[in-house]
């Protein structure tokens, strides 16, 4: 608002009221952006790549010391928790960077049945969560029917309990039976703001601007909706970034999924570099801060990346943790990237480790549906 234009006037000029030394010694004109951040300015293209090549060790942890404030006065010192049980790895869709695309023929398909998915449900329930997410590949055995009854079916036997779906892109129509059938939240990563970045990730058939309707008419249809990238994807660059700062900023989803991007030694991207980690949680920051009641997962991703990944994302302003609700027997098969975790603290059976390690650095696990706390826009 107001006190932001004595800060930083348009165009990129810095106007400062310290005489250009900044925040706290850090250079004054990524300081000053930070600062405009937290007075809940929304930032331009130029200036968020400004703030993500001004990246210092220095800067990140002004900015993770920031987003930590903003979560804790919108949440506190609270880790919301989701079972994440993953029903199906079968997919038609043959993204680049995925481990269970349609092209790789060396993994072993499953699909869990109604029963075997309540049953997880029954067990996540009496482990304390309040919130599923059944995610899977882009299924067509899961017609709307299938998956209209699968829903109904726990909503029927969990009804204090939120249910998120991760299923890729469907026909609005479908989004709409299933959200009348009861579920609450949709998980569905953006991947990519930036066009021709989005078409060096997808097959042809794959379009950004479809991506991008699945998104619109979720939250129109009144779902707590989910958008994220990958960090480190191959051809991103700070510009590609700086797109998905500025799409997030516009479109103000409730969920946003950030996590580095892992090679996969069965894809396209096989010999492709990990994405980074501090970039991951640098980026788990300025969503903080630019979105202050975001619900903002410590993803699997970063928890693969770093042993102490769920802290540090927690640290850096994450408020959400996703372990693994899936039968044991099924994790190692829904293998999105190579060594993706599923034991310890990643493990729903394992919640005692997750709660030892979040009290570890101040933090409780919570136990409840852990809705959006902000005022959800978009709805018609
Ligand atoms: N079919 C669903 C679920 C996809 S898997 C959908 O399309 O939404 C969930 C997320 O895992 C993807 O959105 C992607 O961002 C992430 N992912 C896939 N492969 C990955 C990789 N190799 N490294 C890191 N993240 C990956």
């Amino acid at each position: 608002g107001q006190l932001h234009g004595a800060i930083y006037q348009g165009g990129g000029a810095l106007v400062g009221r310290s005489g250009g030394h900044g925040v706290r010694g850090l250079p004054a004109e990524a300081g000053g952006l930070l600062e405009a951040l937290a007075q809940g300015e929304r930032l331009d293209h130029t200036q968020w790549r400004t703030l993500l090549e001004a990246r210092t060790p220095a800067l990140a942890a002004e900015a993770a010391q920031r987003a930590a404030a903003v979560r804790d006065r919108i949440y506190g010192k609270r880790v919301f928790i989701r079972g994440l049980i993953e029903f199906t790895n079968y997919c038609k869709n043959d993204c680049y960077y995925c481990g269970i695309r349609h092209g790789n023929r060396a993994t072993s398909r499953y699909r869990l049945t109604e029963d075997e998915i309540l049953a997880c449900c029954r067990a996540g329930y009496a482990l304390g969560f309040r919130t599923f997410v059944l995610q899977g590949g882009e299924d067509p055995y899961f017609t709307d029917a299938r998956l209209v009854r699968l829903v109904s079916a726990i909503k029927r036997e969990f009804p204090s309990c939120a249910l998120t779906l991760s299923v890729g892109e469907r026909p609005q129509e479908s989004y709409a039976a299933l959200r009348a059938a009861g579920a609450d939240r949709y998980l569905l990563r953006h991947e990519t703001a930036n066009a021709a970045h989005y078409r060096r990730l997808h097959p042809e058939n794959q379009r950004l601007e479809d991506r991008m309707a699945c998104l619109r008419a979720l939250k129109a249809l009144g779902y707590q909706t989910g958008a994220g990238f990958m960090v480190g994807s191959p051809g991103q660059t700070l510009d590609c970034l700086a797109d998905d700062l500025v799409f997030l900023t516009a479109f103000r989803p409730e969920m946003v999924g950030i996590g580095p991007f892992l090679p996969h030694h069965q894809t396209p991207f096989a010999g492709e570099p990990a994405g980074s980690v501090e970039m991951t949680l640098y980026l788990l920051s300025l969503v903080r801060l630019a979105l202050p009641a975001v619900l903002l997962p410590a993803t699997t991703a970063l928890g693969t990346a770093a042993g102490d990944g769920r802290e540090r994302g927690v640290q850096a302003g994450a408020n959400v943790v996703m372990p693994n609700l899936s039968p044991a027997g099924v994790r190692e098969k829904y293998m999105l990237y190579d060594n993706k975790i599923s034991t310890g603290s990643e493990a729903a059976e394992c919640l005692d480790e997750l709660r030892q390690r979040m009290q570890a650095i101040g933090y409780t696990v919570a136990v409840d549906r852990g809705d959006f706390a902000g005022i959800s826009e978009g709805k018609v």
